[in-house]
């Protein structure tokens, strides 16, 4: 039988707090329980719409009196949809907003619950960026957990690299700062490590000077997908730090299938637009976007693309080359897709990625020029069975041809965990989380188990 919370129980966390509890008679509950990912139909017990520290200690302590798991959740967009629990508590943290910039020291403190694109919003009136995600509407929080790659990452690291520190409050309640200096294990774990180790109320992020930027999107017909996919993979190997490509092979409703490629320039115009060349060569473009842009432009330019409350399944590889026969590969699985949705998407990695030392965090994969997602994408749950088990296919087929690892960020439900780390780098995990939630009070993530 499903656990209730009695009014009287929940009148006494509502006294703790400056936010406000959802129940599952709430107005606004389920449309607080839905996440990104349309598949997701979680049905927590309250969800705790947390206003500050005090608010998400308070509701640590209530879950743990009376042994209620915990899920916490950023900007919700994981696709595993570990934001949210059956019969559990969610603290949601999407009342907290604030972001501090310090245009000085080139740093900015945000809280839990910013987007990227707001995040992007208040630095970027400071001429200011740090490495976030390519779509605007994900969450600052899980996606740095993770790792977190985007425009900038080839030129300043990824997101959980710039990271100087975190508040995070434990397990048992404590709040306690991460940075090197400061409980520097947990701060190892924070960054890669996914949501395991206690509720991050605050990131502080270095920033860089970013305004302008050469960049959009070329897409070329379906047919010409093993011709674009070669020509992306040769310049994406060649181009330097300050530019990163991006490929897919995608479908848009009412068009069709396309191949595209995405090209950002944070070197001079002229070079940007000399480094297309190769791309626009190929000819019989059905689109080309690419203009110099303000950086927020640039930052939404995929947004579209990725709407909120699609089916979706992913499968992840960090790819050791992009060889003619995994392009084949690739271009005949989408040949024949079981939903009209389902696309694939491969990101060109290295550069300062690539020189930040393996052991300096918890994320793994610092060597994979590319990394492949497989998205199988649908509206119609009938067709989940049959669209899950198309990316699982494909994932087999180029599975020789990567390191065998996946990001952690683009797992889904019931996915190995494992995939995402090698042993030691598991283990030394594990004991960051005995230590901090030996409990395993924060189990709705890509769990790793208390040591
Ligand atoms: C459309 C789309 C585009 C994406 N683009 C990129 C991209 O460009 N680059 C990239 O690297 N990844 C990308 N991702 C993957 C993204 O990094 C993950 O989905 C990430 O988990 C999203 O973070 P969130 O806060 O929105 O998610 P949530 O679902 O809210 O959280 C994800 C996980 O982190 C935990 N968590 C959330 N907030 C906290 C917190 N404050 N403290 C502790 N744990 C917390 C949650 O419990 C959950 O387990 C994309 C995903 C989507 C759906």
């Amino acid at each position: 039988m499903t656990p209730a919370l009695g009014v009287s129980t929940v009148k006494e966390l509502e006294g703790a707090l400056r936010g406000r509890i959802l129940l599952r008679s709430s107005d606004g509950y389920d449309q607080s329980r839905q996440v990104w990912n349309g598949m997701i139909d979680k049905r927590p017990l309250a969800i705790v719409k947390v206003a500050g520290v005090a608010d998400i200690q308070a509701t640590v302590k209530f879950a743990q009196e009376r042994g209620l798991p915990v899920a916490i959740r950023g900007g919700g967009h994981n696709v595993a949809g570990s934001a949210v629990c059956d019969d559990g508590l969610v603290i949601d943290l999407a009342l907290m907003k604030s972001i501090r910039v310090d245009p000085h020291a080139r740093r900015a403190r945000a809280e839990g619950g910013v987007l990227w694109g707001e995040y992007d919003h208040q630095t970027q009136a400071f001429g200011l960026a740090s490495p976030g995600g390519a779509v605007s509407t994900t969450g600052i929080a899980g996606l740095t957990l993770g790792g977190g790659f985007g425009y900038l990452s080839r030129m300043y690291g990824l997101a959980c690299d710039n990271l100087i520190s975190a508040d995070v409050v434990t397990a048992a309640g404590e709040f306690v700062i991460a940075s090197e200096n400061l409980n520097p294990e947990l701060f190892w774990g924070l960054r890669g490590g996914g949501g395991n180790f206690g509720v991050v109320t605050s990131f502080e992020y270095q920033l860089y000077p970013v305004q302008q930027v050469l960049s959009g999107i070329v897409a070329f017909p379906f047919e010409m997908s093993e011709a674009v996919l070669k020509r992306y993979r040769d310049v994406a190997l060649e181009a330097p730090d300050h530019r990163v490509w991006f490929a897919g092979i995608l479908q848009i409703p009412g068009v069709g299938k396309l191949v595209a490629v995405v090209m950002s320039n944070f070197g001079s115009e002229d070079e940007g637009w000399r480094a297309l060349r190769p791309i626009r060569e190929l000819g019989s473009t059905v689109l080309d976007t690419v203009a110099t842009v303000p950086y927020c432009v640039m930052q939404r330019q995929l947004d579209a693309n990725s709407p909120k409350g699609l089916r979706n399944y992913w499968k992840s590889a960090y790819m050791s080359q992009l060889s003619d026969e995994v392009i084949g590969l690739l271009v005949a699985a989408m040949e024949n897709t079981p939903a009209d949705r389902d696309q694939i998407m491969i990101e060109s990695h290295g550069g300062a990625i690539s020189r930040v030392a393996k052991d300096a965090t918890a994320f793994e994969h610092r060597y994979a020029p590319f990394n492949l997602g497989i998205f199988a994408v649908s509206t119609d749950p009938m067709l989940d069975q049959a669209d899950a088990a198309w990316a699982r296919k494909l994932y087999q087929q180029i599975l020789p041809n990567s390191t065998g690892g996946s990001y952690v960020n683009y797992l889904s439900e019931g996915d190995d965990v494992h995939t995402a780390y090698s042993d030691a780098r598991f283990g030394r995990l594990a004991g960051i989380k005995a230590r901090h939630d030996p409990g395993n009070l924060f189990r709705f993530n890509h769990n790793i188990a208390p040591a």
